[in-house]
């Protein structure tokens, strides 16, 4: 019996040649208007779909080879049920399908182009054609790339199809369907759904990556923006933030705040009370009102590293208050995620940045997939979610001598593994009095994060000093410009001649006497207590000395290293409590 081709293409590359190796292969050819015009003017036999539909193509082109006749012929398996359902009707097999789409991607690639214009480009039989031909590719070859015409006609000069290539050619189809589909959605989500489920961008990750949008592709965002309009990175922060403070919420069932740059935390809290020296120290001594649970979860977040935090993106896990929202009235910040803002609160925040600032209402109840996806150069990469759980429970692996944690103790490792699990890899997090003291993100090897992290610590606490809390600082000294000038007092980086130490001295009303080594020594030594997580194991011990030396007692780590046993060693000689994490928490 000689077989059947229906070919329906638009682009039109290369058909010529396969009309020319089917008929040499004695495949009768049956192809739509354009296509079958094309063939017969180059001399090749051809016959139109409707000589088997027995119905003209109508509606201009809209049904073409929609037809039992065509789809039947195709669907049709080798079963007695589909045998007489083909012999009742006089329909015959089809037993290959070229067919290529409407260009849909380029159409509504241009600018300016009409609902309409769009909408003719949507091709409903050639899909249907891809799809049937595709799902029967136990019998049936479907060819829709010009690219394959070659190889497969190679096959058929000698014999027959493979399996393997139906196989190949069909999952290509089903892979263009795909793609087609989703370029139609993606455009009428932008016509129909914009803020809504589709959000356009001004640019991605740097201005000249355009264009840019976010999107869900079913259901809608997960915010609402009440100010201002949120950029790629703002969005990185401002989903990895809310998570962090979501789970760090449920975890101690205290309010929590989180302070973003670069997708990872330069601090997070819960919020405890600040005493008067605190309070000074994160800069909210002179607010008006009185700290309620939530604003001291952002005094200490944004108080933890004031200068990584500057500019930052905010989370927090409540309705944001007035105290809040003064807190960060008062700070140079580039936008805020919380699940809702009491209408004092909102009228500060909207009144930041010229009317600019970012400020998105996050829905509490929304669940992300269970699967995640991102592209990195074309290839996409899929996984579970990262969705460990961390509780006051968590921490009973002990694996030290010590095996004594206080509640304190609890609280802490609680905010310094959850701020891990929102921190750029390798990381490691001190954190003390309910908040991250010290973050070592993004480095290559854990001793820099840990040295890293310990030297930020190292710095907070010095802020601590009693000559930092005498600071005199000159009339008009801007708050960014304090936190400058006590960073460079702390870390000893107090500039020794010309303009640069002028402009040091000019934000003082009398300039500060620099710590002595021995002063900064004994106000070191009073720095204890302090928890540690990190992201993975310790690979050597010098992470656990180093840790020590700011105060570290308390350890939550993964195991795993070969040099676990001298790692341990390490904790029992400084008599820390080792917990052991079963959980690897890398964040990329
Ligand atoms: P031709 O140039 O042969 O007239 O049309 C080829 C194009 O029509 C192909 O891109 C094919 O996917 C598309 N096509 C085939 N059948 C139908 C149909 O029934 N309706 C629509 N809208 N497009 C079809």
């Amino acid at each position: 019996m000689p077989k059947t081709a229906i070919v329906s293409v638009y682009n039109k590359t290369g058909l010529l040649d396969l009309a020319k190796g089917l008929n040499r292969n004695n495949v009768r050819i049956l192809a739509s208007g354009g296509t079958a015009k094309m063939i017969r003017e180059a001399g090749f036999p051809v016959d139109d779909v409707s000589s088997i539909t027995k119905a003209p193509e109508m509606l201009g082109g809209r049904v073409k080879t929609l037809h039992p006749a065509v789809h039947g012929g195709i669907l049709a398996t080798d079963s007695e049920r589909d045998q007489k359902d083909l012999a009742d009707q006089g329909i015959e097999y089809v037993d290959f399908v070229v067919c290529n789409l409407y260009p849909f991607k380029e159409t509504v690639a241009k600018i300016n182009v009409t609902i309409p214009e769009a909408v003719e480009e949507i091709d409903i039989g050639g899909v249907t054609l891809l799809r049937a031909a595709a799902k029967n590719h136990d019998r049936v070859t479907i060819l829709s790339e010009p690219s394959d015409y070659a190889a497969f006609l190679n096959e058929l000069d000698n014999g027959d199809i493979s399996k393997e290539t139906r196989q190949k050619l069909a999952l290509k189809a089903f892979e263009q369907t795909s793609e087609y589909d989703t370029a139609i959605s993606d455009f009428f989500r932008k016509q129909y759904a914009e803020n809504e489920s589709q959000l356009t961008l001004r640019y991605g990750i740097n201005p000249h990556q355009r264009p840019a949008q976010a999107f869900v592709s079913s259901g809608k965002l997960p915010f609402k923006i009440l100010g201002g309009s949120p950029g790629y990175v703002n969005l990185l922060d401002a989903l990895n933030a809310w998570q962090l403070v979501k789970e760090l919420k449920q975890a101690l069932d205290l309010p929590a705040a989180a302070s973003f740059k670069h997708v990872s935390p330069a601090g997070a809290a819960v919020g405890l009370p600040l005493s008067a020296e605190e309070k000074q120290v994160y800069h909210v001594a002179d607010l008006k009102c009185e700290l309620t649970p939530l604003a001291s979860a952002y005094a200490r977040a944004r108080g933890a590293d004031r200068m990584s935090s500057f500019g930052d993106f905010i989370a927090v896990s409540d309705e944001v208050d007035l105290a809040t929202a003064s807190i960060i009235g008062k700070e140079v910040s580039d936008g805020i995620i919380a699940p809702g803002y009491s209408a004092e609160a909102l009228e500060i925040l909207g009144k930041k940045k010229g009317g600019k600032y970012c400020i998105l209402q996050i829905d509490e109840d929304y669940q992300p997939p269970v699967l995640e996806q991102r592209q990195v150069f074309g290839v996409t990469l899929e996984q579970k979610r990262n969705d460990a759980k961390f509780s006051k429970a968590s921490f009973n692996e002990i694996v030290s001598q010590n095996k004594e944690l206080s509640e304190q103790a609890i609280i802490d490792l609680t905010v310094a593994t959850i701020a891990t699990k929102y921190t750029q890899s390798n990381s490691v997090c001190y954190a003390k009095n309910g908040m991250t003291v010290g973050l070592g993100a993004g480095q290559q090897s854990r001793i820099h994060c840990t040295r890293l992290a310990g030297d930020k610590a190292d710095n907070w606490w010095l802020r601590f000093h009693p000559k930092v809390l005498g600071f005199k600082w000159a009339k008009g000294t801007k708050r960014a410009d304090k936190s400058n000038a006590i960073d460079l007092y702390v870390s000893n980086q107090v500039p020794t001649s010309g303009s640069e130490l002028e402009d040091f001295n000019s934000k003082f009303e009398s300039v500060p006497e620099l710590l002595t080594p021995k002063e900064r020594e004994e106000w070191h030594a009073k720095l204890t207590d302090v928890a540690l997580a990190s992201d993975a194991f310790f690979p050597f011990s010098d992470n656990v000395y180093r840790a020590a030396r700011s105060g570290v007692k308390y350890v939550y780590a993964p195991l795993g290293s070969v040099q676990d046993k001298q790692v341990l060693e390490a904790a029992d000689g400084q008599g820390m409590v080792y917990i052991d994490n079963p959980i690897r928490l890398f964040h990329h």
